[in-house]
């Protein structure tokens, strides 16, 4: 679907998702100590450090684009409990889990870093979703009520330069 953009001018096709590469926590890691200190996949992060290992896993924060059926998708990290993250890695069927959000989102005003979220696992591979804590945070109030089409462009926007 074409669309004019209100932020750059031009016109796009359909709305990319955005994803942030790692957990903050990962890249808080001086570059020289990540070989020893952590590992890193596309959907698994372990973070070393003198507190003990720290675990992290990549979702999908869905945010409604009102008019749309398709969501815009947010991939971001959020902490689990060593339990659940070795039962995420072995593809078993899992409740809900807790996690914190471990990533700065730079797009919005108030810091996005520890807060709480439910995460929702599923079949196959894809990645979980992730549902913030229903609070008054912009972040979790896009989430509730869905977000302008011109919004999420200007979200990515912030990402992708083009
Ligand atoms: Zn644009």
């Amino acid at each position: 679907m074409k669309y004019r953009c209100a932020t750059c001018g031009h016109e796009h096709d359909g709305l990319p998702d955005i994803g942030m590469f790692a957990p903050d926590p990962y890249l808080d890691v001086p570059e020289g100590e990540r070989a020893e200190r952590t590992t890193l996949t596309p959907d698994r992060c372990v973070v070393r450090d003198e507190d003990g290992e720290h675990y992290f896993v990549r979702g999908v924060i869905e945010i409604p684009v009102h008019g749309h059926d398709e969501p815009f998708g947010i991939g971001a990290w959020v902490s689990q409990s060593r339990e659940n993250f070795e039962r995420y890695a072995s593809n078993d069927a899992m409740a809900p889990t807790f996690g914190w959000l471990v990533n700065r989102m730079a797009h919005y005003d108030e810091s996005t870093f520890l807060l709480k979220t439910r995460v929702h696992f599923r079949v196959g591979n894809r990645r979980p979703t992730i549902e913030l804590e229903p609070t008054v945070h912009l972040l979790a109030v896009e989430q509730r009520t869905g977000i302008p089409i011109e919004r999420a462009w200007e979200i990515v926007h912030r990402y992708l330069s083009n």
